[in-house]
């Protein structure tokens, strides 16, 4: 799958579209999803091109694969999101519920989130 520039995590990247950031670094952008699921939720992005979880595993440098985890392990903490547990969240293409093609980890924490998997 070839990387759509337009998809609207790109847009943010650029600065087109806003975002409510949590924080930023050479590797990765975190901001608030614009439609929470929990009290607190985020999506952690890294800065580059990849569609999905499949995508950046294979093609990522070790630097930017490292740095883009510790990124996210740092915005769970900013979001004091160990203290009382969170779930992490990457969905992948068309069976994993993937909107927008450029990858991106949930972090989702505020409340007992319930089943890992909604029932068949
Ligand atoms: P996914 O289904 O894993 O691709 O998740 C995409 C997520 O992006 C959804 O939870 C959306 O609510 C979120 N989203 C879409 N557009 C925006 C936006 N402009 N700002 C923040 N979050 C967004």
């Amino acid at each position: 799958m070839t990387y759509d520039r337009n998809n609207i995590f790109a847009k943010i990247l650029r600065g087109d579209i806003p975002c409510k950031k949590i924080l930023e670094n050479d590797y990765a952008l975190a901001f608030y999803d614009i439609n929470p699921q929990a009290p607190t939720h985020a999506l952690v992005i890294p800065k580059g091109e990849y569609v999905s979880f499949d995508d950046f595993s294979a093609k990522a440098s070790n630097e930017e694969i490292t740095m883009f985890i510790r990124s996210v392990g740092e915005v769970a903490r900013q979001l004091n999101a160990p203290m009382d547990g969170f779930r992490l969240i990457a969905n992948a293409g068309l069976n994993g519920g993937q909107e927008v093609p450029h990858f991106h980890i949930h972090i989702l924490a505020g409340r007992r989130l319930g089943r890992m998997v909604a029932a068949a």
